[in-house]
């Protein structure tokens, strides 16, 4: 398989960025500068302000913190493209009296770097996740779907927590064993999936879930699609004609749809793959409301186990016609 670093370099998610963006980014800053960015050190008993710049790794904090911390979560919208977002003012004001800033970086969230750079006097801990697993802009950004991301970050953030509060360290240890256990189900599905279906053809719309493919050992078709989806670019004629190929001749087990990053021709490949009888399951960039990193990781994990045993028994041949399954242990009886 082709490796995604040099495709997602040609077109970044700066593409997009309007000059209105521009205009909304000065008016932030404008405010910081008004407002004094950044309040430093607090009691001892404080309850610890956190800003988390996706609702995900604010999850994580909070599971971490409990009581603790007062975690403001910037992107927590299921149905907007966070690719799309434009920091405002109101991002702006949510950063004043940060201790602890945790965002995802690799030009994820570009707005983010550049509010925090806008104050550098402040007494923050700023945890990227990029930076802890050797991303950086230009590689896939979604890394949270990254099943070895979530336990560096978690470790990142139960240090800072313990760094800023002291005093309930023994705490922040406890929260952070059992957060690093709790993810075992996770790893286990995984694992589990790999065993049957690795190096099986998929293919989706967007790289949202591309990391947790390859975790598994899915063959990801059409990637160079998938990043004009992300960046909001056009598709070349060729590379949507191998897409649709894909999906009219099921050479590929499951389409994973982002339902957060849409337009009318990720909504046709939708509709094509439905009409084609190729098994569908919905992804999210984003943490749906009611549910943990946790929970939502496994629970798009039972959709895909679904799609992939649809794939199974309707008669997707995989790539190129060879018949089904070919890793060694086999499906389902
Ligand atoms: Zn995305």
């Amino acid at each position: 398989m082709k490796t995604i670093g040099s495709m997602f370099s040609r077109a970044r998610h700066a593409l997009k960025r309007s000059t209105s963006a521009r205009t909304h980014l000065c008016t932030c800053l404008l405010a910081l500068a008004a407002l004094g960015f950044g309040h430093g050190a607090f009691a001892a008993d404080a309850i610890i302000p956190v800003v988390a710049a996706e609702n995900f790794y604010g999850d994580v904090v909070r599971q971490l913190g409990g009581d603790r911390v007062d975690v403001t979560s910037i992107l927590s919208n299921p149905d907007q493209d966070p690719h799309l977002f434009e920091a405002s003012p109101a991002t702006a004001r949510a950063l004043q009296h940060a201790s602890l800033v945790v965002y995802n970086g690799a030009d994820y969230d570009p707005w983010m770097a550049k509010l925090l750079a806008a104050s550098k006097g402040a007494q923050r801990n700023v945890i990227v996740a990029a930076d802890l697993v050797g991303k950086k802009g230009g590689d896939n950004p979604h890394l949270w779907y990254d099943p070895a991301t979530l336990p560096k970050v978690a470790r990142a953030v139960s240090d800072a927590l313990a760094a800023a509060d002291p005093a309930h360290k023994s705490a922040y240890d406890a929260n952070l064993a059992k957060f690093l256990d709790s993810l075992k189900p996770i790893d286990a599905k995984v694992a589990e999936l790999h065993g049957r279906y690795a190096g099986l053809p998929v293919t989706a719309t967007e790289p949202v879930f591309g990391y947790m493919s390859d975790a598994i050992g899915l063959d990801m078709r059409n990637q160079r699609f998938q990043l004009a989806a992300m960046n909001d670019t056009e598709a070349s004629a060729a590379d949507i004609a191998a897409f649709e190929r894909d999906l009219r001749e099921r050479r590929v087990r499951v389409l994973i749809y982002n339902s957060q990053a849409t337009e009318a021709l990720t909504q046709r490949m939708l509709k094509l793959a439905q009409q084609s009888k190729v098994p569908t399951m919905s992804v999210t960039e984003t943490l749906p409301a009611g549910k943990t990193y946790q929970t939502w990781m496994l629970s798009q994990l039972d959709a895909l186990q679904k799609a992939l045993a649809a794939g199974d028994t309707n008669g997707a041949n995989g790539a190129n016609g060879v018949n089904g399954v070919t890793n060694a242990k086999g499906k389902t009886p």
